[in-house]
């Protein structure tokens, strides 16, 4: 089976594959469940200083990435059936849902920004999808690419032990995952809830739901709304 393949352009290759390299992600890349290549995006600058930045036209703080440099390695690492993502505060959050799209794709190939970002010549000319982390600024897409890719690998077949722990998570039927509890049944004079020591996996299964919807409730109000309009329920 081919690798899952991710493309990065950047001007920092050597923040890959950084902590991708440790625990499951990393026994993923060594087992060739998916794999990476960087592209110096600097490799692509010409003149004699290998200059990647400019002032902004029309003046202000910062540097521009040069349209001309991201477009060179744009030629080069644009693959069709893979589908481009610029790393920005400006796009669509990134979601489980769509971790689970590019999961179940060939790969990815993503532009990460570096100064005040790319040129904007060069968006409008490739328009990749524009993905955000959070409503927060980083100082590269590097870091971003990095958790992106932590939780579109993690889905892969193959890389987690129990592929089944995969349904039952935050976010995958829009609701936040109930708590966990291991052993020793009490610790520190707290006990674990008595019904999961029943042995009964229908009551079990009911708690834990009741559980997932009063943690969605109470602390995602957005989510919950989502979900209730979703099952077609009254809000209670
Ligand atoms: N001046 C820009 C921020 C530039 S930050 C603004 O105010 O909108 C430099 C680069 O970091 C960006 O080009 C982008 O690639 C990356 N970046 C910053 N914040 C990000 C976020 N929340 N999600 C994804 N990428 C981000």
């Amino acid at each position: 089976m081919k690798a899952w393949q991710a493309s990065l352009l950047t001007l920092y290759p050597e923040m890959f594959p950084g902590f991708l390299a440790n625990a499951v992600t990393g026994r993923g890349l060594r087992a060739g469940i998916w794999s990476y290549n960087t592209l110096n995006i600097r490799d692509f600058a010409k003149d004699k200083h290998r200059s990647v930045d400019s002032s902004p036209a029309g003046g202000g703080p910062g540097m521009v990435m040069k349209p001309e440099v991201v477009d060179a390695a744009l030629k080069v690492a644009v693959k069709n059936d893979q589908p481009l993502i610029y790393l920005s505060p400006h796009g669509r959050i990134f979601d489980q849902a769509l971790a689970i799209e590019l999961a179940n794709g060939p790969g990815v190939t993503m532009l990460c920004g570096r100064f005040e970002g790319v040129d904007q010549r060069v968006i409008d000319k490739w328009h990749p999808i524009e993905v955000s982390l959070g409503d927060f600024v980083l100082s590269g897409g590097e870091p971003a690419a990095l958790v992106m890719l932590d939780s579109i690998i993690r889905l892969l077949p193959g890389v987690l032990g129990d592929q089944n722990s995969l349904d039952q998570e935050s976010f995958v039927d829009g609701l936040l995952e109930y708590p966990h509890y291991t052993r020793p049944a009490k610790w520190d004079n707290r006990a674990v809830p008595e019904i999961l020591l029943s042995g009964h996996h229908g009551k079990i299964a009911a708690w834990r739901k009741a559980q997932s919807e009063s943690r969605t409730r109470n602390s995602r109000p957005d989510l919950w709304t989502d979900y209730m309009v979703k099952n077609k329920k009254n809000s209670a």
